[in-house]
């Protein structure tokens, strides 16, 4: 059988896709990593020892079958490949571009805990995916049957979008409602086109609507419609909202211009390379050309602020942290990518407040040391007195984390229940909030999380929604 394709790690070397050089990549917005070729995808899948317990697969959120389509590959048997891919992930190539493959599937790979280096999972489900987008393997959905019931689903980030897809295959009729005016949620208006390029969503979307999903965009529910109106319109509800309230910094001189949130900063940047006019962009308050830009947060958000900055034509970067780097929350991976583009990272740093006389000129630093380790056992910072200084700066972006909005207020409907932390209650497994028929998904009941995370998540939810609509009507309503 295939097995002596594989386990090929002893005598062939680990190898990603050839990255573009720092200072070619940093001049444009594309993807940093050029495309496997055949020949190399063949070979770096054959590293792989098909283990009869793969860690990778168990660290997966999605629990794809790894081993499966990278033995697939390895033959050349690529259409069985993407078949298996696909068959657990709704947006196979997406994940393979931006999930912390350190953290999850890779970093649990044997051959890495055996020091060979681990089989490059994320660069080869990419490869897999995108040649069948290439061959037209991935086709529009047909249902064998058209059910009459409906579903609205509230957010077209990965979360609700995933749902919609599990939803429409399942027969079901689907409408997705958003705010903005284009599909996505983060993956569209958040996460830059050097880890994402905009056609790899966009074309995602316009296949779901040649599936029959139904699109209403430039819709704020609880502005536009209210959740009731939604709730009153279809036969079950999934909330896919994710989580937009930034948190604030503080200090003295914090309302100058000059400093604005990193949300609004990567929003208006992704909105540029569609082509979108932008005012805030085109008047110079969210574009870093020409200006010395600190960033602060540590991230994976200050992190595409401060690789966007690099790509606006900043004169300088720097990204201030107040842990260390072996501390950082972003991944260690796009921290190495800013380096090599040309951030300078001031770690042990936290903002005091801001010089300036209207617009920001400087951030006033604080020093940190790493005291002792807190609750969870992560050492705490402590400031260092008397070192404090100013780092210059004409444009500061905050990036300190998201909170969730307080949707039952925004909505009127106290009787959907939140956590302590504002995120929505809902049951791990199936999904379903406190209201019968709603149910909740991805970052707006985790709390800032990741893609893979909320395609799982709505990919469960369709399930729970299909449950619930098989029970009689007096058990679903309880
Ligand atoms: P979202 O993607 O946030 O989508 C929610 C949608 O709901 C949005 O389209 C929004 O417009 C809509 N919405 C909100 N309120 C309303 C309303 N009242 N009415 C109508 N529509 C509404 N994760 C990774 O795995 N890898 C990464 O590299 C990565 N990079 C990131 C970079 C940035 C800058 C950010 C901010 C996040 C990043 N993440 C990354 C996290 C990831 O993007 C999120 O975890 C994921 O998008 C959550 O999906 P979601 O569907 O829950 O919400
Ligand atoms: Fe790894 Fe993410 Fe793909 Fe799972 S979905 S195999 S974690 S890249
Ligand atoms: Fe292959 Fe690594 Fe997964 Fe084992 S853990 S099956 S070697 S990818």
């Amino acid at each position: 059988m295939a097995k002596e394709r594989m386990l090929q790690f002893v005598t062939v070397n680990r190898e990603m896709p050839e990255k573009r050089p720092a200072e070619l990549r940093s001049q444009d917005f594309h993807e940093i990593y050029r495309d496997f070729a055949a020949r190399k995808a063949v070979e770096q899948s054959s590293r792989c020892s098909q283990c009869g317990v793969p860690y990778c697969q168990a660290h997966c959120p999605l629990h794809n079958n790894i081993p499966d389509w990278l033995r697939m590959t390895a033959l050349g048997r690529l259409d069985e490949a993407y078949a298996i891919s696909q068959a657990t992930n709704t947006f196979p190539e997406i994940c393979g571009r931006i999930c912390p493959q350190d953290r999850l599937c890779e970093g649990n790979c044997v051959i890495e805990q055996s020091g060979h280096g681990t089989v490059t999972i994320g660069s080869v489900e990419k490869y897999i995916t995108d040649t069948a987008w290439e061959n037209g393997w991935v086709k529009p959905t047909k249902p064998e049957v058209e059910r009459t019931e409906s579903i609205g689903i509230i957010g077209a980030g990965p979360g609700g979008l995933s749902a919609a897809d599990m939803l429409r295959r399942k027969g079901f009729q689907v409408t997705v409602y958003d705010r903005y005016d284009r599909a996505g949620g983060l993956l569209t208006y958040g996460i830059p086109g050097f880890k994402l390029e905009k056609p790899v969503v966009m074309r995602r979307v316009e296949q779901l609507e040649a599936s029959g999903v139904h699109f209403v965009m430039n819709c704020k529910v609880g502005e536009d419609i209210s959740f009731d109106a939604i709730r009153g319109q279809h036969d079950a509800v999934i909330i896919a909202t994710g989580v937009y309230k930034m948190r604030a910094v503080g200090g003295p001189g914090v309302g100058q211009t000059g400093i604005v949130q990193a949300l609004d900063y990567l929003t208006a940047s992704n909105r540029k390379s569609f082509g979108d006019e932008v005012e805030a962009f085109d008047n110079g308050d969210l574009n870093a050309t020409g200006k010395r830009v600190v960033v602060i947060g540590g991230g994976d958000t200050a992190m595409d602020c401060v690789r966007t900055a690099i790509r606006q034509g900043a004169v300088s970067v720097k990204c201030l942290y107040r842990r260390d780097k072996a501390n950082m929350p972003g991944s260690q991976r796009e921290t190495q990518n800013a380096e090599e583009e040309g951030v300078e990272f001031v770690w042990l740093s936290a903002p005091k407040g801001f010089t300036g006389n209207g617009a920001v000129e400087g951030v006033v630093v604080q020093k940190m040391r790493l005291g002792a380790p807190d609750a969870s056992g992560r050492q705490s910072p402590e400031v260092i007195e008397g070192a404090d200084y100013v780092e210059p700066a004409d444009l500061v972006i905050t990036a300190l984390g998201f909170e969730p909005e307080e949707l039952p207020t925004l909505w009127g409907v106290p009787d959907l229940a939140v956590t302590r932390w504002g995120t929505i209650k809902a049951d791990f497994r199936t999904h379903q909030t406190a209201l019968p028929g709603v149910f909740a998904v991805g970052d707006i009941v985790r709390g800032a999380s990741l893609v893979v995370w909320a395609i799982r998540d709505g990919r469960e939810a369709a399930d729970s929604v299909e449950a619930y609509l098989a029970q009689p009507a007096s058990v679903a309503a309880e």
